[in-house]
């Protein structure tokens, strides 16, 4: 089986996780991802203060923090699917210091869509699976399908963070969707439909 190093771009909501983890399973590669990570180690002291003071407001946790996790975990992969990470130019080119990637794959998913995945979106606390109350429903409501453990909102999951994370996306996020786009090296793909439709996109792109 190839290593794909594969990484996924896309605003908050796009369907990053959920895909992510697909690819994973699928081909048997690491799912590298800075939100959960951060999600960990939410009030861990670090120079800058704790994750949670940036998380809770939407906003960016500081590049060191950050970048020590992907130098972390990218040492420990050899196929991997980056998800979250960059967010902005410095990672991005902190990151083209660490390695090459396979594919760029950047999800579109419209404005007012993603709002309505994040505030219905329900998560594991503890194997990470993601589910919507509407649009991703597991078997019994409330409970994960792959542990059995009781779903949680996000803390930056209510509609005031979520404007503001999608500000945040818009100001450090798109110009790194940019430059991919600017070196040819960025895919687009529709996140619209259902995951299954989205996956089936994706893997086009990395099968052909
Ligand atoms: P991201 O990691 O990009 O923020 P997620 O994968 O967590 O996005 O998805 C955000 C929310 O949208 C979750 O509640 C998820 O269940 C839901 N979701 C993911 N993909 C789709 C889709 N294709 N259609 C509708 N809802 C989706
Ligand atoms: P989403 O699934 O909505 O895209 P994530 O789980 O990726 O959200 O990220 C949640 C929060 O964690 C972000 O709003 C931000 O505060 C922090 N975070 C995650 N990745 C990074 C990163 N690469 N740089 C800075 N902050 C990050
Ligand atoms: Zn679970």
């Amino acid at each position: 089986m190839a290593d794909y190093r594969i990484l996924l771009l896309g605003p908050p909501g796009a369907g990053k996780g959920t895909q992510s983890k697909r690819l994973a399973d699928e081909y048997d590669l690491d799912h590298i991802t800075t939100g959960d990570a951060l999600r960990e180690n939410k009030e861990m002291e670090t120079e800058y203060g704790t994750p949670a003071e940036y998380m809770d407001a939407g906003e960016l946790v500081p590049d060191p923090v950050v970048n020590e996790i992907v130098v972390a975990a990218l040492e420990d992969a050899d196929g991997f699917v980056l998800d979250g990470y960059p967010r902005n130019l410095d990672q991005a080119e902190f990151l083209s210091e660490e390695t090459d990637l396979d594919y760029v794959v950047f999800l579109d998913v419209p404005e007012d869509e993603l709002v309505d995945r994040l505030t219905g979106r329900r998560v594991c606390p503890e194997c990470g699976a993601n589910y919507h109350v509407e649009f991703d429903q597991p078997a019994e409501e409330g409970v994960c399908d792959e542990c059995g453990a009781d779903l949680v909102q996000r803390d930056d999951d209510t509609e005031e963070t979520v404007r503001e994370r999608l500000r945040v996306y818009r100001e450090n996020t798109e110009p790194v969707v940019e430059h991919y786009r600017d070196e040819g090296a960025l895919v687009e793909v529709s996140g619209e439909g259902t995951p299954d439709d989205v996956f089936d996109r994706i893997q086009d792109v990395v099968e052909n």
